[in-house]
């Protein structure tokens, strides 16, 4: 009976007989068997057993294990040196016909590499990926299938594994499978390693002093631009303190560009990519991204990506500052109607004229929970309202042509227009 020992010795032998292996590439071959070996320990461990084995049969006399020897030494390296020169001649050593012998410094070669590519840029974990379908991956495929070999593990994962133990033993910073600060990409066939930093995120809020700035950069037909500045860019002005490439802005909702942002502000997360610094202190930021006097962020700390979408998602409740003119005159009966029917009430919006060309038409319900207003002058006057977030207000003062309903139009039998809106409160989410 043969035992499972002398079938993987058996199976070494046949492939042996067949190609030319390093140590490491015949190891990773039987990958499967022997924990805590590496591949090149295993490797060599095969090629002794091998050895000791066609020594037994040869010392026993067995003429066929002599021309055997001559072939596997050929293949199997300086290992057989002394056996084959004592029965046969010198031999002459074939190349690894998988890594061609390149693999075992080409690892050392690509740590060092990966190193010095990160020198200068601050992170605390990274990972390690090969590309797929180099030389050597396709040559190791083509031989274990051909041999019938299934216990073997692939040369990415080995050298996943082994660059990424030496960075580590390098710089101290550890493999992070989950969500690493660095992506670290071996390219093979070109012995090339590539450095990525991931991108990093802050959670904070801006406040908007100044009106006709939009939320984003926002460029019109013919490449003229509709507002002359934006948030965005005040806050990518960021990026250079990141040492990044890019800025990408995420906003709990949106005001309008002739809107104020004012009170704590509106929530955002910022994203910058390719940041070679990513622990950056708050106040830099702060005074990097802000643009005063229209413009500030505040900053609170890192998140995750995962936080991007809570805080996108969001709809908390809003406090704005309505300024209503009307050609009819507001009274002080008007106020206190409009007072008493906007408390808890749901207003159905249809998806505003002015927005209708970037918008789907549809029909949207918000609630409005308190509204208080005076007086400003024989035509003007002005209203709080504490109201979901998502609602046209502008809309529910003027009532877009019976789009918006009930509105405060529509309830006083007045032409309204919004002089000035502004945000006062953004329930935080933060
Ligand atoms: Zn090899």
């Amino acid at each position: 009976m043969v035992s499972e020992s002398d079938e993987i010795v058996r199976k070494a032998r046949e492939v042996l007989r067949q190609a030319p292996l390093c140590d490491r590439c015949l190891g990773r071959l039987f990958a499967s068997y022997g924990i805590g070996l590496t591949n090149p320990e295993r490797g060599k461990a095969l090629k002794t057993l091998v050895l000791m084995e066609l020594h037994r049969e040869i010392s026993a006399g067995r003429k066929d294990s002599i021309e055997e020897l001559k072939i596997i030494a050929e293949n199997g390296g300086p290992m057989f040196k002394e056996l084959v020169s004592k029965y046969v001649a010198e031999p002459v050593f074939k190349k690894c016909s998988i890594c061609g012998g390149r693999l075992d410094s080409l690892i050392g070669e690509l740590a060092v590499k990966a190193v010095r590519e990160l020198e200068g840029v601050e992170y605390s974990s990274f990972i390690v990926g090969v590309r797929k379908g180099s030389r050597i991956e396709s040559a190791e495929e083509a031989l274990a299938s051909s041999l019938g070999i299934t216990s073997w593990e692939s040369v990415r994962r080995e050298v996943k594994r082994e660059v990424g133990k030496k960075i580590q033993f390098f710089t101290g910073r550890k493999p992070d499978f989950r969500s690493p600060e660095v992506v670290i990409t071996i390219d093979l066939d070109r012995e090339e390693v590539f450095v990525q930093p991931m991108p990093v995120f802050y959670i904070g809020s801006y406040v908007k002093l100044g009106r006709n700035i939009s939320q984003m950069r926002w460029v019109g037909r013919g490449g003229r631009r509709n507002y002359p500045f934006s948030v965005e860019e005040s806050l990518t002005k960021t990026v250079p303190v990141f040492e990044g490439d890019s800025l990408t802005f995420h906003a709990s909702g949106r005001e309008d560009a002739d809107a104020r942002m004012l009170g704590d502000g509106r929530p955002l997360i910022i994203e910058v990519k390719n940041p070679r610094k990513r622990n950056v202190p708050i106040p830099a930021l702060e005074k990097a991204g802000s643009t005063p006097p229209w413009v500030y962020v505040r900053l609170k700390g890192r998140v995750r990506r995962e936080d991007v979408t809570r805080v996108k998602s969001s709809t908390p409740r809003k406090l704005y500052l309505l300024i209503l003119y009307s050609p009819e005159g507001f009274t002080q009966e008007d106020v206190k109607k409009v007072e008493e029917f906007f408390r808890d009430i749901t207003i159905r919006q249809k998806t505003p004229e002015r927005v209708l060309r970037r918008r789907a038409d549809i029909v949207r319900e918000r609630k409005v929970y308190s509204v208080k207003g005076r007086i400003l002058g024989r035509h003007t006057a002005e209203f709080m309202v504490m109201c979901d977030g998502g609602l046209y207000v502008k809309e529910l003062a003027h009532g877009d042509k019976g789009r918006t309903d009930p509105s405060f139009s529509s309830l006083l039998g007045k032409e309204i227009s919004v002089l000035f809106l502004d945000v006062l409160e953004h329930e935080s989410v933060l």
